[in-house]
């Protein structure tokens, strides 16, 4: 497919070719299904921001398979190296390979300078979840203890222990906690303070609750294993963490000897304009977790990296089966050597800039709580002028709005209430233009009613 400059949706949606796929879909697939519902079509192919559907419409797609499509839809140069690894070796388990050993050193060489040396990797299942997963382990078994701290509004997979931590209980954890011992605490989510403090004055005191629990005697909660923490919180609404929050977790878990573990699974490979979140907050973490974009074109792959000292495995300790995807290996030694050479973080950061100053107008506009953001990853709240309530139904018209005129955009956190995007990190300045006129026009429209009545 050659890349097209616009979109294009002619019809209702579903057209009839996706309606049938659609419908069998329906008729065979679990009820767990859940992209389809939204974005009602059925995909034929796909190239850089781009998807056609089977239908011949074209969308912008600022879903970008959820954060995974770094470099866009298939990139030729992603998938020349594809193609050639494919006849070289496709599996090969956690043994070594020319190509993991390839993939170590582009990650390794991507941490702050500082760390490179400190740091060692492990080759997990092949997502977000499972990263999670080994990393709680790994902590527990190097720390001997069996607590957790998690923050409010966050989300860390779907496996039964990730989603053990996860903040959102009314639609993420799906399933009664499975695992003891998670505490949550306030997240610097300041446009809702959990503790109703007032941003302007409140010197970031939400992290002083989490202070006081561990530091006092009578404070409940055991010296946990680990402080899990994403830098900016995604599916719970592209909420980034205050700094002096992160810096103040970090001198706690340091002072008490807490690994402290940041999800950097939505954030890292350059989505906010750094390589890892971490790097803005001026702080060293114990442990990162990366997964969906590592391998830039899908692929599956995720690693925790660690400070060595936790390095208390014993072999097999967390084995998995998919542990050596080579095409991913390949891949995601590639895109870093595309994102050094074409300068991606620089534009991401340009391109944040451009969101920024597009989205500036909706600072006064009725039905928009706030509008957030870092690199290329912003969420615009939607909420009632008058009470702040969340406004589902005009965040889900504002989606389906600007799928009809050809613009993927995902929803996400309170009560599904954030218009969420994520383009690829080589998106053009002019394609990121057309998306945000779509996608403003739509916010219009469907605020029209809210506006009316305040
Ligand atoms: N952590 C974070 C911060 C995520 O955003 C996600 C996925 N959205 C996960 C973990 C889970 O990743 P996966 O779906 O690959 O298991």
């Amino acid at each position: 497919m050659t890349t097209p400059t616009r979109p294009h949706v002619s019809g209702a949606l579903p057209g009839p070719r996706s309606a049938e796929l659609l419908a069998r879909q329906e008729q065979r697939e679990s009820n767990a299904r859940v992209y389809p519902r939204h974005f009602p079509f059925a995909i034929a192919e796909a190239s850089g921001s781009f998807i056609r559907d089977l239908d011949g419409n074209v969308f912008i797609d600022f879903l970008a398979g959820a954060g995974v499509l770094s470099l866009g839809h298939n990139h030729p140069e992603l998938v020349a190296k594809v193609i050639e690894q494919l006849g070289v070796l496709t599996h090969g388990l956690d043994m070594p390979t020319m190509a993991k050993d390839a993939f170590t050193d582009a990650q390794l060489s991507m941490l702050p300078e500082p760390m490179r040396d400190r740091m060692k990797i492990q080759f997990c299942g092949p997502t977000g979840a499972n990263a999670v997963d080994a990393a709680l382990k790994l902590c527990k078994t190097a720390t001997g203890r069996g607590d957790v701290i998690s923050f409010q509004g966050g989300f860390h997979g779907s496996s039964h222990a990730a989603m053990a931590l996860t903040g959102n209980v009314s639609q993420k954890r799906t399933i009664s906690n499975g695992m003891p011992g998670v505490h949550f605490f306030p997240f610097s989510s300041c446009s809702r303070c959990p503790l109703a403090l007032n941003p302007e004055t409140c010197q970031t005191n939400c992290v002083a609750l989490l202070e006081r629990a561990l530091e006092d005697p009578n404070g409940g909660i055991p010296l946990p294993a680990a402080v899990i923490m994403e830098m900016v919180q995604g599916e719970g609404g592209v909420i980034p963490a205050r700094k002096e929050f992160v810096q103040r977790v970090r001198a706690l878990t340091r002072n008490l000897d807490i690994p402290l573990v940041v999800d950097e699974v939505q954030t890292g490979c350059g989505r906010t304009g750094t390589w890892f979140a971490f790097e803005q907050y001026d702080i060293e973490p114990d442990v990162i977790i990366a997964s969906k974009a590592l391998s830039g074109i899908g692929q599956p792959v995720a690693v925790v990296i660690f400070d060595k000292k936790l390095d208390v495995w014993a072999p097999g300790a967390h084995t998995g089966t998919f542990r050596g995807n080579q095409l991913a290996f390949a891949a995601g030694t590639e895109t870093v050597r595309i994102v050094r050479r074409d300068g991606v973080l620089g534009n991401v950061r340009a391109l944040g800039m451009q969101v920024a100053a597009r989205l500036a107008c909706l600072g006064h506009h009725p039905g928009v709580l706030e509008v957030r953001g870092r690199g290329l990853m912003w969420g615009i709240e939607l909420a009632d002028p008058g009470d702040g309530r969340s406004i589902t139904e005009v965040a889900e018209q504002v989606q389906a709005r600007a799928l009809r005129n050809g613009l993927i955009v995902e929803l996400g956190g309170r009560d599904d209430c954030v218009v969420r995007m994520l383009p690829p990190l080589n998106v053009t300045e002019e394609v990121l233009d057309l998306a945000l006129d779509i996608l403003l026009d739509a916010i219009d429209a469907s605020t029209a009613p809210v506006s009316q009545a305040a």
